[in-house]
C-alpha cells in the first residue's frame, strides 16, 4: 500500500455491523484524499490491538462499544471532552523523528449528538432536558451538554437509578476539579416510578427528550408515561433505522412532537469531528446523511 493513503480503522467487539467505513470513505471520496479505513474486532486487549495497527502504519483510529474505556487508558494524552466522558472513541498517532510516538484520545459523540440537535433547530435555550438512560451513550452527551450549558436543567431517568446518580456525579466532579469557574446547570436523576407517580405541570414537565437507551434496538418503548410527551416540543432517539423512524420517534409523534428525529445525524456528526482531528478539514454533514440514508435503505 502506498504511503500517500492514510490508514485508519475501527475497533470494537461486534464489529461487523459498523457504518463508520462506509462514512469516513465518504469524506474522502468528497474531497479527493485517499484513506483505507479497516473494521478491527478486539478480541484480545485493546492496547495490544491498537499497536499492532499503528505499529503497521495507522494514523489513528475510532473506537466502539466495549472499548471506550480502554482506549481512554491506553493514550498518553486526552482532549477536555474524552476526560468529562471518561471515554475515548477517536485515537490521533503523533510521530516525530527525535521523539517517541503519542497517542492522543478525544471523545466526538457529545459534539456529534449537540452538531445534530443544532441542525435539526432543537430547542436549547433556557428548555428542561430529560435524558432517558445512563449508559455509555449518556456519559458522552451529559458533560457535553453542560459545557454547551444554554439549557435550564438535566433531568436523567434510568432503570438503575444509581446509574444516573454516579453519572450526575462523575460529571460535577470534574466541572468542579478542572472548570472550577463554570456554573453547571442544574441536574437530578429520577427512576421511571418517581416521574410516572408525579403531575405534568408548568413547573414540572420536559421540553427536549433524548432517548439515551438500547430499547428501541428490541422495539420497546421507555417506561414513561404519555403526559410528559404530550408537553414535549422535541424527541430525539440515539438509536437511528434506514427510514429515520424507531418506535420511539414514532410515538412520540403520535403524542403530538413533531419534531422528532434518530440518531444518524448523531452518528454522522460524530465521525465528521474525529475525521477533523485526522485531517484538520470538517466534513459535510447533510451530503453524508443523504448517502448513508441511501446505503441503509439499500441493505
Ligand atoms: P449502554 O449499554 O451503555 O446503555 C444502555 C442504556 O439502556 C442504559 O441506560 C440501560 O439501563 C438502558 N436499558 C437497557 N435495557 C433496558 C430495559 N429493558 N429497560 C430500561 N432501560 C434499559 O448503551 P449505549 O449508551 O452505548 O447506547 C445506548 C443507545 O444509543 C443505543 O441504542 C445505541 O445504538 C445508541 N447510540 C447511538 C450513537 C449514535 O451516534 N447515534 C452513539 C452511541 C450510542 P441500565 O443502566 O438500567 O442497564
Amino acid at each position: 500500500m502506498s504511503n500517500s493513503v492514510a490508514r485508519l480503522a475501527v475497533f470494537g467487539n461486534p464489529i461487523a455491523h459498523s457504518l463508520s467505513p462506509l462514512i469516513h470513505e465518504f469524506f474522502a471520496k468528497k474531497e479527493g484524499r485517499a484513506i483505507s479505513y479497516e473494521k478491527r474486532k478486539v478480541e484480545g486487549d485493546f492496547a495490544s490491538c491498537a499497536r499492532e495497527f499503528f505499529l503497521e502504519g495507522g494514523i489513528g483510529c475510532n473506537v466502539t462499544v466495549p472499548c471506550k474505556i480502554e482506549a481512554f487508558e491506553f493514550v498518553d494524552d486526552k482532549s477536555v471532552r474524552a476526560l468529562m466522558a471518561q471515554a475515548v472513541n477517536t485515537i490521533v498517532v503523533y510521530k516525530s523523528d527525535n521523539a517517541p510516538t503519542t497517542y492522543w484520545g478525544d471523545n466526538t459523540d457529545g459534539a456529534g449528538l449537540l452538531g445534530d440537535l443544532v441542525r435539526l433547530k432543537c430547542p436549547l435555550a433556557a428548555t428542561r432536558i430529560l435524558i432517558i438512560g445512563a449508559g455509555g451513550a449518556a456519559r458522552g452527551i451529559v458533560p457535553a451538554l453542560q459545557l454547551m450549558g444554554q439549557m435550564h436543567s438535566i433531568t436523567i431517568v434510568n432503570r438503575t437509578k444509581e446509574k444516573a446518580e454516579e453519572l450526575i456525579t462523575s460529571v460535577q466532579d470534574f466541572f468542579q476539579k478542572k472548570l472550577p469557574e463554570r456554573a453547571l446547570k442544574p441536574m437530578r436523576a429520577a427512576s421511571f416510578a418517581e416521574l410516572n407517580a408525579a403531575d405534568v405541570t408548568a413547573e414540572h414537565h420536559f421540553d427536549v427528550i433524548l432517548n439515551a437507551t438500547s430499547l428501541s434496538m428490541s422495539e420497546t418503548l421507555p417506561d414513561l408515561k404519555a403526559d410528559y410527551y404530550r408537553r414535549a416540543l422535541f424527541a430525539y432517539d440515539l438509536f437511528y433505522t434506514p427510514e429515520g423512524k424507531t418506535v420511539f420517534t414514532e410515538y412520540a409523534k403520535d403524542m403530538g412532537i413533531a419534531a422528532s428525529f434518530d440518531g444518524l445525524g448523531m452518528l454522522v456528526g460524530q465521525a465528521a469531528e474525529a475525521y477533523a482531528q485526522w485531517f484538520h478539514t470538517t466534513p459535510e454533514i447533510e451530503p453524508t446523511l443523504d448517502y448513508m440514508r441511501s446505503v441503509l435503505k439499500e441493505r
